[in-house]
């Protein structure tokens, strides 16, 4: 049976649901690794309500600090295309200050894993995910225009650095098989707990909708398949219809039936609930996004001989090792390369540009 919290919240009292969900869900934090995500779409304003909310980022850290001592890091990678953009997305969001000095650009450097072969043979995952003893993933209750709603299972397409998610999205070609890419995404690294930002919510077509919704909850659970079928609901939506649920309740991930989960608190529908035109169909046959993402996903990193000092570091923390240096100068093998771009977040020279 597992168990979701429904616990309602402002952005000035978030704290006590913060402390709820700790105490439903206890965390073993003491000398551990512990990252925080948040979902950071893009460079945005709170209040524009596309990320998650820093007041409720704030109340998970102090939460956390005041469990340590802990090894804390706070860090996400935003969006499709916004390598090189970590720090600005986290300031210009709030969420740099509510981090409280524990922001990490977790883009720098990634650890290869093997994939499922039916979309591409390997990724990278942004190391201090993997290394991480406890995963604390901090979704926002919104729609999305590919996979409907965006919650705890598609929070964790961010533990993917630079380009690779836009790979991914080109290389499902269909909402259907998308769906199932995040899933594979999510099983990577589960999180061990789910605390969302259903203070105020998004509507209609999501991700970056201004369609807001004032809700005035926090939802908490262990199990993000769980999570996000009390969402789904929320919203109107039934979860055995929606591809990523069905395709994580396949693999054991959780369960998505009402009859296995115990809410603590109240499941409210919200009424008249505008979810995201078409389904997904929209992005997915329209041939500018596709291209785009195309052309994004066959970008490969490039030193410039002007900047670079044959450092080496690049070298040294391609996950894949698809670099190596040619008369002090790195150069790529594209063949190789799977496009996390960590070379171009760990060069101190800025001199790794994208071609
Ligand atoms: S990290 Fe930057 S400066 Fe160092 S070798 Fe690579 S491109 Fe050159
Ligand atoms: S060359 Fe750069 S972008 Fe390509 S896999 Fe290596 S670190 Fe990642």
């Amino acid at each position: 049976m597992h168990r979701v919290m429904i616990h309602s919240g402002t952005y000035d009292d978030c704290r006590i649901a913060v402390n709820r969900a700790f105490e439903l869900f206890p965390q073993e934090i003491v000398q551990k690794k512990v990252v925080i995500k948040p979902n950071v779409l893009r460079t945005s304003e709170a209040s524009e309500h596309i990320v998650t909310n820093p007041a409720l980022l704030k109340a998970v850290v102090e939460k956390v600090e005041e469990m340590s001592p802990a090894e804390i890091v706070v860090g996400d990678n935003p969006g499709l295309f916004n390598y090189g953009d970590n720090e600005n997305c986290f300031e210009k969001t709030g969420l740099m200050e509510a981090a409280k000095g524990y922001y990490r650009n977790i883009g720098d450097k990634s650890q290869h894993l093997s994939f499922n072969g039916d979309f591409i043979p390997e990724v990278g995952v942004s190391k201090d995910i993997m290394e991480a003893d406890i995963v604390i993933s901090l979704p926002k209750f919104k729609t999305h225009g590919l996979t409907v709603m965006t919650g705890a299972i598609k929070n964790s397409y961010g533990i993917l650095p630079g380009a690779q998610k836009a790979r991914l999205h080109q290389l499902a070609g269909s909402p259907e098989r998308f769906h199932e890419v995040v899933v594979e995404v999510f099983r990577l690294k589960i999180p061990d707990l789910f605390i969302m930002d259903a203070i105020v919510g998004m509507e209609g077509n999501g991700p970056a909708s201004p369609d807001l919704r004032d809700i005035g909850l926090i939802l908490a659970a262990d199990n993000g398949v769980a999570m996000d079928s009390v969402v789904a609901q929320m919203m109107g939506i039934e979860p055995a219809g929606l591809r990523f649920l069905q395709k994580a309740q396949e693999m054991g991930l959780g369960s998505f039936n009402a009859d296995d989960i115990e809410i603590d608190g109240e499941l409210l529908i919200l009424p008249d609930f505008k979810l995201p035109p078409l389904r997904g169909e929209a992005i997915a046959s329209n041939p500018q996004v596709q291209e785009l993402m195309q052309t994004k996903s066959e970008l490969r990193p490039q030193a410039d001989s002007e900047l670079c000092t044959a450092c080496g570091a690049c070298v040294d923390h391609c996950p894949v090792t698809a670099l190596s240096m040619n008369e002090d100068i790195p150069e790529v093998d594209p063949e190789l390369c799977i496009t996390c771009f960590c070379c171009q977040e760990i060069c101190p020279e800025k001199a790794m540009t994208l071609m």
